[in-house]
């Protein structure tokens, strides 16, 4: 055990502008390094980095429990690039070789080490089949530092000679258990027969059956072995999202910030964090967000005390009601009045999920807490519910549909409590001069048109392709797929499944139907997707939420005042008081 390295662990200090880069830079890599994990916006490393890079550096063979979304390309890429950095390539053969189960993920690592190894000169190639080998050749006799491979198109190029291991100095198995379910081991082990003894290897798996202790125990020497293991500790201080509704969505990356924009649409959050893996995800998105008119400020460890002061100052007073922030930014911020918290990634640690969700919920009050996730990232969000014990709700994001509905049911409200107000006189003679030249229905129709206008819409709302949502979808069905909007008001709920909620305020109390629709968010923390038609009368209001929230909105509003005054709810009786 002496000669096993120190392991760092990473800093918890509450004070973000003393952890720059610190993280990193006390792992002992090369400054190139550090400048690209800067530039991608890298603040500290994941658990699996602090543990893994240290022994890799110094030579030791790695044994990791690890998946996609822990880090691990990194955590191993960057002891591969410090040591090629160190003890230099030579131009004629090979010296790192990454065993990968896909094609996409040996695209993708290969990507990952250039991007990491950005100023050291690396060559890197990805080789698998299906593609090119004349490419493949050309590109392996010019001379690859590090080759990112899928084993049969590996063991392909040994056969024939091109690709030659005997000057490899490390070895990596990436997603070890995918690599022998594809059926691969004889491969692996024609590949590792074909390297030099005595080199460094690191075997990353997400799944420990026999057959990787078999393979590990045949291959690797007195490996370190990691095995991330979820802290209880950390989840049990917290209310581990006791009081705070927790759903997660299922979104394609490409369509993240549209998905996150149309969320926070639907929730209009009155103060809110978003957190993201890196500095300059949390620089693109508050860009991006405030250029789509919200107020977002952005904060991470790249900035001075002073600056954070000035972010913190206008986030606290909110003049921004958004705070878009990496982990390390946001560690000892204690703003009490936070209603949602946005997690842009599932984070990699289930624990930092535990500890981001805690920003909501302050002081006795509800919260919630939205998470976008990849279908592939699916299995973090089930680690987060195993440490949690508590079940996160999948949802798609909803629909252009489903808002385009929302936006009409609100103008159809309006308009409907500026008929009742009266006063419309002035503007019966503007329709009645149309009426002669126009069917009064296209003219009234007209006129909600600029009424929906004027009301303020988005603009060309971009279609969010839906992925198909790995567990059961909330069961509520939302009102575009009923398709029920227009039809006139009636007493019973349009909608499957709903119930119609008395509100004894109306239009008397000056209650409109943007109170209600913001009570019943804000208070109840129903998604107002899922709020349905909206009746105001002169005493008591109507409205239509799913059967299966009534309860707890009604317990919300109850807790809560509408236009300053507190109100009686309940279920709608079956008669109801007419006006
Ligand atoms: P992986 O598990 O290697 O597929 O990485 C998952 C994602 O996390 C990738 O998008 C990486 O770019 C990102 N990532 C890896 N390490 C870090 C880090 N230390 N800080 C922020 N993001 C990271």
């Amino acid at each position: 055990m002496s000669d096993e390295p120190e392991i760092p662990t990473t800093s918890d200090s509450s004070d973000a502008s003393g952890l720059l880069d610190g993280g990193f830079s006390s792992l002992g890599l090369d400054p190139r390094l550090l400048t690209a994990l800067s530039s991608l916006g890298y603040e500290e490393p994941t658990p699996i980095q602090v543990q893994a890079i240290p022994p890799l550096l110094a030579g030791r063979d790695v044994l990791a429990q690890a998946a996609t979304g822990t880090g691990k390309t990194a955590a191993f890429a960057l002891p591969m690039l410090n040591r090629l950095i160190l003890e230099g390539g030579d131009r004629k053969a090979v010296f790192g070789l990454v065993l990968v189960p896909t094609r996409e993920l040996a695209m993708q690592v290969a990507e990952a080490v250039h991007r990491y190894g950005r100023g050291t000169g690396v060559r890197v190639l990805a080789v698998y089949g299906g593609s090119s080998m004349g490419l493949q050749l050309r590109e392996l006799a010019r001379g690859v530092d590090i080759v990112v491979a899928t084993p049969g198109r590996a063991l392909d190029h040994v056969k024939r000679g091109t690709l030659k291991l005997s000057g490899v100095k490390l070895v990596i198995l990436d997603e070890a258990d995918e690599m022998l379910d594809m059926g691969f081991a004889e491969d692996l082990e024609a590949i590792l027969d074909a390297t030099p003894e005595g080199h460094p290897m690191a075997l990353f798996s997400a799944t420990f059956p026999s057959r990787i202790a078999g393979l590990a125990g045949r291959r690797l020497t007195s490996p370190v072995e990691l095995r991330l293991g979820a802290n209880r500790e950390a989840g049990a201080k917290e209310d581990a999202g006791g009081r705070v509704k927790q759903t997660a969505y299922v979104v394609p990356r490409a369509h993240k910030l549209a998905a996150l924009s149309r969320i926070l649409d639907l929730e209009d959050p009155t103060s809110a964090i978003v957190f993201c893996r890196t500095r300059t995800e949390v620089d693109e998105i508050s860009e991006k967000l405030n250029a789509r008119g919200r107020r977002a400020e952005a904060l991470h460890g790249g900035f001075t005390q002073d600056q954070r002061d000035r972010v913190m100052k206008r986030f606290r007073a909110g003049a921004a009601d958004l705070l878009i922030a990496t982990d390390v930014a946001a560690r000892g911020l204690d703003v009490e009045q936070i209603s949602h918290v946005f997690n842009y990634d599932v984070p990699s640690e289930a624990e930092a999920y535990v500890h981001r969700i805690g920003r909501t919920a302050r002081a006795g009050r509800a919260g919630t807490a939205i998470t976008l996730f990849e279908p592939r990232e699916q299995w973090l969000l089930a680690n987060v519910e195993r440490l949690t014990k508590k079940k996160i709700e999948r949802a798609t994001v909803p629909t252009v549909a489903d808002l385009k509905a929302r936006r009409l049911e609100l103008t159809r409200a309006s308009l409907r409590e500026t008929i009742l107000g009266g006063g419309l006189e002035t503007f019966r003679v503007a329709v009645d001069s149309l009426a002669d030249e126009f069917d009064i229905l296209d003219v009234a129709a007209a006129g909600v048109k600029l009424a929906h206008e004027a009301a303020g819409s988005p603009g060309e709302e971009e279609e969010i392709p839906s992925v198909q949502v790995p567990q059961d979808r909330p069961r509520f069905v939302p009102r575009s797929e009923t398709g029920g909007m227009t039809r006139p008001v009636r007493r019973t709920p349009r909608l499957p499944g709903a119930v119609s909620l008395f509100i004894g305020a109306g239009r008397d109390a000056g209650v409109r139907p943007a109170d209600l629709f913001g009570a019943i968010t804000n208070e109840a923390k129903l998604p107002s997707k899922a709020i349905g038609a909206i009746e105001i009368a002169d005493r008591f209001s109507l409205v239509e939420v799913p059967g299966e929230s009534a309860d707890a909105v009604i317990e919300a509003l109850r807790r809560t005042t509408l236009r300053g005054r507190k109100v009686l709810v309940r279920r709608e009786r079956p008669a109801p008081p007419r006006r």
